[in-house]
Protein backbone atom coordinates (compact mmCIF):
# COMPACT_ATOMS: atom_id res chain seq x y z
CA UNK A 1 0.00 0.00 0.00
CA UNK A 2 1.34 3.66 -0.88
CA UNK A 3 2.32 5.83 1.80
CA UNK A 4 0.16 8.48 3.51
CA UNK A 5 1.54 11.66 2.30
CA UNK A 6 0.78 14.33 5.05
CA UNK A 7 1.58 17.92 5.82
CA UNK A 8 1.28 19.27 9.44
CA UNK A 9 0.16 22.89 9.75
CA UNK A 10 1.20 24.42 13.17
CA UNK A 11 4.74 23.45 13.98
CA UNK A 12 4.60 24.44 17.78
CA UNK A 13 5.34 22.66 20.89
CA UNK A 14 3.36 19.09 20.37
CA UNK A 15 4.28 19.00 17.26
CA UNK A 16 7.77 19.35 17.54
CA UNK A 17 8.02 17.06 20.79
CA UNK A 18 5.43 14.67 19.34
CA UNK A 19 3.87 14.46 16.35
CA UNK A 20 7.55 14.57 13.86
CA UNK A 21 8.90 11.27 16.15
CA UNK A 22 6.00 9.47 15.96
CA UNK A 23 5.58 10.63 12.10
CA UNK A 24 9.23 9.77 11.23
CA UNK A 25 8.90 6.36 13.04
CA UNK A 26 5.69 5.16 11.60
CA UNK A 27 6.34 4.09 7.52
CA UNK A 28 2.93 4.21 6.68
CA UNK A 29 3.54 8.09 6.60
CA UNK A 30 5.27 10.46 4.69
CA UNK A 31 5.85 13.79 5.74
CA UNK A 32 5.69 16.19 2.66
CA UNK A 33 4.51 19.52 4.08
CA UNK A 34 5.15 22.23 6.43
CA UNK A 35 2.61 24.53 6.96
CA UNK A 36 3.67 27.30 9.76
CA UNK A 37 3.56 31.06 9.71
CA UNK A 38 6.95 31.03 11.31
CA UNK A 39 8.88 27.75 11.20
CA UNK A 40 9.88 25.26 8.80
CA UNK A 41 11.14 22.26 8.34
CA UNK A 42 15.00 21.19 6.34
CA UNK A 43 13.98 18.67 3.68
CA UNK A 44 10.31 19.28 3.44
CA UNK A 45 8.44 21.74 1.83
CA UNK A 46 7.20 24.91 3.52
CA UNK A 47 4.19 26.26 3.30
CA UNK A 48 2.96 29.84 5.27
CA UNK A 49 -0.95 29.26 4.73
CA UNK A 50 -2.77 25.67 3.86
CA UNK A 51 -4.25 27.36 1.09
CA UNK A 52 -1.20 27.74 -0.16
CA UNK A 53 -0.34 24.64 0.19
CA UNK A 54 -3.56 23.28 -1.44
CA UNK A 55 -3.23 25.42 -4.21
CA UNK A 56 0.68 23.79 -5.09
CA UNK A 57 1.48 20.80 -7.09
CA UNK A 58 2.48 19.25 -3.67
CA UNK A 59 0.51 15.83 -3.22
CA UNK A 60 -0.94 15.68 0.09
CA UNK A 61 -3.49 13.20 1.10
CA UNK A 62 -3.85 13.87 4.97
CA UNK A 63 -3.42 16.52 7.22
CA UNK A 64 -2.80 16.83 11.00
CA UNK A 65 -3.53 20.12 12.21
CA UNK A 66 -1.82 20.78 15.39
CA UNK A 67 -2.25 24.30 16.23
CA UNK A 68 -3.98 25.62 18.87
CA UNK A 69 -8.19 25.04 18.83
CA UNK A 70 -9.41 28.51 17.90
CA UNK A 71 -8.05 28.31 14.25
CA UNK A 72 -8.99 24.77 13.43
CA UNK A 73 -11.93 24.75 11.94
CA UNK A 74 -11.65 26.73 9.04
CA UNK A 75 -7.96 25.21 8.21
CA UNK A 76 -9.86 21.44 9.01
CA UNK A 77 -12.65 22.84 6.42
CA UNK A 78 -10.34 23.59 4.22
CA UNK A 79 -8.78 20.42 4.03
CA UNK A 80 -11.79 18.47 3.83
CA UNK A 81 -13.10 20.73 1.25
CA UNK A 82 -9.82 19.71 -0.59
CA UNK A 83 -10.45 15.86 -0.12
CA UNK A 84 -7.85 15.48 2.52
CA UNK A 85 -8.16 13.74 5.54
CA UNK A 86 -8.11 15.29 8.50
CA UNK A 87 -6.53 14.49 12.43
CA UNK A 88 -7.36 17.03 14.81
CA UNK A 89 -4.90 17.52 17.67
CA UNK A 90 -7.16 17.69 20.93
CA UNK A 91 -9.79 19.61 21.97
CA UNK A 92 -11.04 18.85 18.64
CA UNK A 93 -12.29 22.40 18.24
CA UNK A 94 -13.22 25.48 19.88
CA UNK A 95 -16.99 24.53 19.88
CA UNK A 96 -19.09 21.41 19.99
CA UNK A 97 -20.89 22.76 16.76
CA UNK A 98 -18.14 23.24 14.76
CA UNK A 99 -16.77 19.25 15.37
CA UNK A 100 -19.93 18.37 14.43
CA UNK A 101 -19.88 20.52 10.89
CA UNK A 102 -16.57 18.70 10.24
CA UNK A 103 -18.13 15.07 11.08
CA UNK A 104 -20.47 15.74 8.74
CA UNK A 105 -18.44 17.12 5.70
CA UNK A 106 -16.36 14.29 6.02
CA UNK A 107 -18.57 11.76 6.20
CA UNK A 108 -20.50 13.46 2.97
CA UNK A 109 -17.10 13.46 1.24
CA UNK A 110 -16.00 9.72 2.19
CA UNK A 111 -12.84 11.22 4.12
CA UNK A 112 -11.42 10.15 7.61
CA UNK A 113 -11.69 12.89 10.27
CA UNK A 114 -9.87 11.75 13.71
CA UNK A 115 -10.86 13.94 17.03
CA UNK A 116 -7.24 12.38 19.01
CA UNK A 117 -7.52 12.31 22.67
CA UNK A 118 -3.68 11.08 23.38
CA UNK A 119 -4.18 10.59 26.75
CA UNK A 120 -6.01 7.51 26.33
CA UNK A 121 -3.26 6.02 24.85
CA UNK A 122 -1.50 6.03 27.84
CA UNK A 123 -0.11 2.32 29.15
CA UNK A 124 -2.62 2.04 31.80
CA UNK A 125 -5.58 3.30 30.50
CA UNK A 126 -6.49 0.02 28.23
CA UNK A 127 -5.79 -2.12 31.06
CA UNK A 128 -7.87 0.02 33.94
CA UNK A 129 -10.84 0.02 31.43
CA UNK A 130 -10.98 -3.58 31.28
CA UNK A 131 -10.54 -4.06 34.94
CA UNK A 132 -13.20 -1.58 35.78
CA UNK A 133 -15.79 -3.42 33.27
CA UNK A 134 -17.38 -5.47 35.65
CA UNK A 135 -16.79 -3.79 39.12
CA UNK A 136 -19.05 -1.35 41.47
CA UNK A 137 -18.58 2.01 41.13
CA UNK A 138 -18.72 3.89 44.69
CA UNK A 139 -16.33 6.96 43.98
CA UNK A 140 -14.44 8.89 41.44
CA UNK A 141 -11.61 11.13 42.34
CA UNK A 142 -9.25 13.16 39.62
CA UNK A 143 -5.89 15.55 40.73
CA UNK A 144 -4.98 16.91 37.62
CA UNK A 145 -1.94 20.05 38.74
CA UNK A 146 0.71 21.19 36.92
CA UNK A 147 3.05 24.10 36.73
CA UNK A 148 1.61 26.14 33.46
CA UNK A 149 4.68 28.41 34.06
CA UNK A 150 6.41 24.94 32.56
CA UNK A 151 4.79 23.09 30.44
CA UNK A 152 2.50 26.39 28.03
CA UNK A 153 5.98 28.86 28.36
CA UNK A 154 4.66 31.82 26.30
CA UNK A 155 1.28 30.31 25.04
CA UNK A 156 -0.87 33.11 25.32
CA UNK A 157 -3.94 31.72 23.18
CA UNK A 158 -5.01 29.52 26.40
CA UNK A 159 -5.80 32.35 28.68
CA UNK A 160 -7.53 33.89 25.90
CA UNK A 161 -11.28 32.62 24.98
CA UNK A 162 -11.78 29.21 23.09
CA UNK A 163 -8.11 28.46 25.01
CA UNK A 164 -9.66 26.21 27.81
CA UNK A 165 -7.04 27.60 29.78
CA UNK A 166 -6.53 24.65 32.77
CA UNK A 167 -9.20 22.53 31.13
CA UNK A 168 -6.46 21.95 28.20
CA UNK A 169 -4.49 19.52 30.32
CA UNK A 170 -7.83 18.96 32.26
CA UNK A 171 -9.78 17.39 28.92
CA UNK A 172 -7.20 14.82 29.56
CA UNK A 173 -8.38 13.40 32.53
CA UNK A 174 -11.75 13.87 31.01
CA UNK A 175 -10.81 12.20 28.26
CA UNK A 176 -9.14 9.10 30.16
CA UNK A 177 -12.48 9.21 32.44
CA UNK A 178 -14.99 9.00 29.67
CA UNK A 179 -12.99 5.92 28.07
CA UNK A 180 -12.52 3.59 31.44
CA UNK A 181 -15.94 4.89 33.30
CA UNK A 182 -18.15 1.94 33.04
CA UNK A 183 -21.37 4.14 33.06
CA UNK A 184 -21.82 8.04 31.90
CA UNK A 185 -21.61 10.73 34.37
CA UNK A 186 -23.10 14.23 34.22
CA UNK A 187 -21.66 17.12 35.86
CA UNK A 188 -24.15 18.92 39.00
CA UNK A 189 -21.84 22.03 39.55
CA UNK A 190 -18.58 23.88 39.21
CA UNK A 191 -16.36 26.44 40.22
CA UNK A 192 -14.08 28.34 37.12
CA UNK A 193 -11.22 30.51 38.78
CA UNK A 194 -10.85 32.96 36.08
CA UNK A 195 -8.02 35.28 36.38
CA UNK A 196 -9.00 38.77 36.17
CA UNK A 197 -6.67 39.79 33.08
CA UNK A 198 -7.31 36.38 30.94
CA UNK A 199 -10.17 34.70 29.61
CA UNK A 200 -10.03 31.41 30.76
CA UNK A 201 -9.74 29.60 34.13
CA UNK A 202 -6.58 28.85 36.12
CA UNK A 203 -7.91 26.60 38.50
CA UNK A 204 -11.13 25.11 38.59
CA UNK A 205 -13.46 22.52 40.76
CA UNK A 206 -15.73 20.07 38.95
CA UNK A 207 -18.52 17.87 41.11
CA UNK A 208 -20.32 14.76 38.64
CA UNK A 209 -22.68 12.37 39.15
CA UNK A 210 -22.30 8.72 37.15
CA UNK A 211 -25.66 7.61 35.92
CA UNK A 212 -26.02 5.04 39.18
CA UNK A 213 -25.29 8.10 41.42
CA UNK A 214 -22.05 7.49 42.09
CA UNK A 215 -19.88 10.90 42.68
CA UNK A 216 -17.45 12.08 40.58
CA UNK A 217 -15.27 14.52 41.49
CA UNK A 218 -12.48 16.48 39.80
CA UNK A 219 -9.93 19.11 40.20
CA UNK A 220 -7.69 21.00 37.56
CA UNK A 221 -5.03 23.51 38.80
CA UNK A 222 -2.32 25.20 36.67
CA UNK A 223 -0.46 26.60 39.72
CA UNK A 224 1.20 23.27 41.14
CA UNK A 225 4.46 23.94 41.40
CA UNK A 226 6.82 20.99 43.08
CA UNK A 227 5.81 17.71 42.08
CA UNK A 228 2.80 17.69 39.71
CA UNK A 229 -0.02 15.25 39.77
CA UNK A 230 -1.77 13.79 36.52
CA UNK A 231 -3.84 11.07 38.79
CA UNK A 232 -7.39 9.27 38.72
CA UNK A 233 -8.58 7.00 42.18
CA UNK A 234 -11.93 4.89 41.20
CA UNK A 235 -13.29 3.11 44.58
CA UNK A 236 -15.01 -0.11 43.88
CA UNK A 237 -16.64 -3.00 45.19
CA UNK A 238 -13.16 -4.76 44.73
CA UNK A 239 -10.73 -2.17 45.72
CA UNK A 240 -9.20 1.04 44.55
CA UNK A 241 -7.83 1.30 41.39
CA UNK A 242 -6.00 4.29 40.72
CA UNK A 243 -4.04 5.33 37.40
CA UNK A 244 -1.08 8.14 37.60
CA UNK A 245 1.45 9.81 35.39
CA UNK A 246 -1.35 10.81 33.30
CA UNK A 247 -2.33 7.15 32.96
CA UNK A 248 1.28 5.89 32.08
CA UNK A 249 1.04 3.73 35.60
CA UNK A 250 -2.20 1.38 36.94
CA UNK A 251 -2.27 0.60 40.50
CA UNK A 252 -5.09 -1.57 42.24
CA UNK A 253 -5.20 -0.84 46.15
CA UNK A 254 -1.41 0.59 45.75
CA UNK A 255 0.43 -2.61 44.13
CA UNK A 256 1.42 -1.44 40.66
CA UNK A 257 -0.19 -3.91 38.20
CA UNK A 258 1.20 -1.96 34.81
CA UNK A 259 3.15 0.20 33.22
CA UNK A 260 4.91 0.55 29.76
CA UNK A 261 7.15 3.27 27.70
CA UNK A 262 5.28 6.20 26.20
CA UNK A 263 3.45 5.30 23.14
CA UNK A 264 0.64 7.85 23.11
CA UNK A 265 1.70 9.44 19.96
CA UNK A 266 2.30 6.07 18.18
CA UNK A 267 -0.77 5.07 19.43
CA UNK A 268 -3.15 8.01 17.61
CA UNK A 269 -0.82 8.03 14.18
CA UNK A 270 -1.22 3.97 14.36
CA UNK A 271 -5.07 4.71 14.49
CA UNK A 272 -5.23 7.20 12.18
CA UNK A 273 -3.57 5.21 9.70
CA UNK A 274 -6.31 2.03 10.20
CA UNK A 275 -9.13 4.89 9.90
CA UNK A 276 -7.78 5.83 6.44
CA UNK A 277 -7.23 2.12 5.17
CA UNK A 278 -10.98 1.31 6.15
CA UNK A 279 -12.18 4.71 5.16
CA UNK A 280 -13.94 5.54 8.48
CA UNK A 281 -14.00 8.16 11.03
CA UNK A 282 -13.54 8.09 14.77
CA UNK A 283 -15.19 11.95 16.23
CA UNK A 284 -15.81 11.80 20.15
CA UNK A 285 -16.43 14.52 21.52
CA UNK A 286 -17.55 13.58 24.93
CA UNK A 287 -14.21 15.30 26.68
CA UNK A 288 -15.03 18.10 25.33
CA UNK A 289 -18.87 18.22 25.48
CA UNK A 290 -18.37 18.07 29.49
CA UNK A 291 -15.86 21.05 28.76
CA UNK A 292 -18.87 22.86 27.26
CA UNK A 293 -21.00 21.80 30.12
CA UNK A 294 -18.39 23.30 32.56
CA UNK A 295 -18.39 27.08 31.04
CA UNK A 296 -22.30 26.15 31.25
CA UNK A 297 -22.83 25.75 34.29
CA UNK A 298 -20.02 26.68 36.53
CA UNK A 299 -19.74 29.73 39.01
CA UNK A 300 -17.07 32.11 38.21
CA UNK A 301 -14.68 32.71 40.86
CA UNK A 302 -12.38 36.25 39.81
CA UNK A 303 -8.58 35.12 40.85
CA UNK A 304 -5.43 36.76 41.00
CA UNK A 305 -4.22 37.78 37.71
CA UNK A 306 -1.63 35.63 35.95
CA UNK A 307 1.39 37.16 34.97
CA UNK A 308 4.03 34.99 33.23
P1 LIG B 1 2.05 26.05 20.64
O1 LIG B 1 3.39 25.61 21.12
O2 LIG B 1 1.59 27.41 20.95
O3 LIG B 1 1.99 25.76 19.09
C1 LIG B 1 0.85 25.99 18.33
C2 LIG B 1 1.27 26.38 16.93
O4 LIG B 1 0.10 26.60 16.14
C3 LIG B 1 2.05 27.67 16.89
O5 LIG B 1 3.43 27.42 16.97
C4 LIG B 1 1.66 28.23 15.57
O6 LIG B 1 2.57 27.68 14.67
C5 LIG B 1 0.35 27.61 15.16
N1 LIG B 1 -0.78 28.55 15.07
C6 LIG B 1 -1.60 28.70 14.02
N2 LIG B 1 -2.55 29.59 14.26
C7 LIG B 1 -2.31 30.05 15.50
C8 LIG B 1 -2.96 31.01 16.31
N3 LIG B 1 -4.03 31.68 15.89
N4 LIG B 1 -2.45 31.24 17.54
C9 LIG B 1 -1.35 30.58 17.98
N5 LIG B 1 -0.71 29.64 17.25
C10 LIG B 1 -1.19 29.39 16.02
O7 LIG B 1 0.92 25.06 21.24
P2 LIG B 1 1.03 23.49 21.48
O8 LIG B 1 1.41 23.22 22.89
O9 LIG B 1 1.83 22.85 20.42
O10 LIG B 1 -0.51 23.10 21.38
C11 LIG B 1 -1.17 23.02 20.14
C12 LIG B 1 -2.35 22.09 20.33
O11 LIG B 1 -1.85 20.82 20.76
C13 LIG B 1 -3.34 22.56 21.41
O12 LIG B 1 -4.65 22.27 21.02
C14 LIG B 1 -2.95 21.71 22.63
O13 LIG B 1 -4.05 21.47 23.48
C15 LIG B 1 -2.49 20.43 21.96
N6 LIG B 1 -1.57 19.66 22.77
C16 LIG B 1 -0.50 20.24 23.39
C17 LIG B 1 0.31 19.47 24.22
C18 LIG B 1 1.52 20.05 24.93
O14 LIG B 1 2.10 19.35 25.78
N7 LIG B 1 1.97 21.25 24.63
C19 LIG B 1 0.04 18.13 24.42
C20 LIG B 1 -1.01 17.56 23.73
C21 LIG B 1 -1.81 18.33 22.91
P3 LIG B 1 3.20 28.49 13.49
O15 LIG B 1 3.88 29.67 14.12
O16 LIG B 1 4.06 27.44 13.00
O17 LIG B 1 2.10 28.89 12.55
Amino acid sequence: MSKIRLALVGLGKIARDQHLPAIAADDRFELVAIVSRNADLEGVAHFTTLADLLASDVAVDAVSLCTPPQPRHPLAHLALAAGKHVMLEKPPGATLSEVEDLRLTAAARGLTLQTTWHSRYAQGVAPARAWLADKAIKAVRIDWREDVRVWHPGQTWIWEAGGLGVFDPGINALSIATAILPRPFFLTGAVLHVPENCQSPIQAELDFVDAAGAPVRAEFDFLQTGPQSWDIAVETDAGVLKLSHGGAKLFIDGELLHEGPDAEYAGLYDAFARLVADAASDVDVSPLRHVADAFLLGRRVVAPAFIE
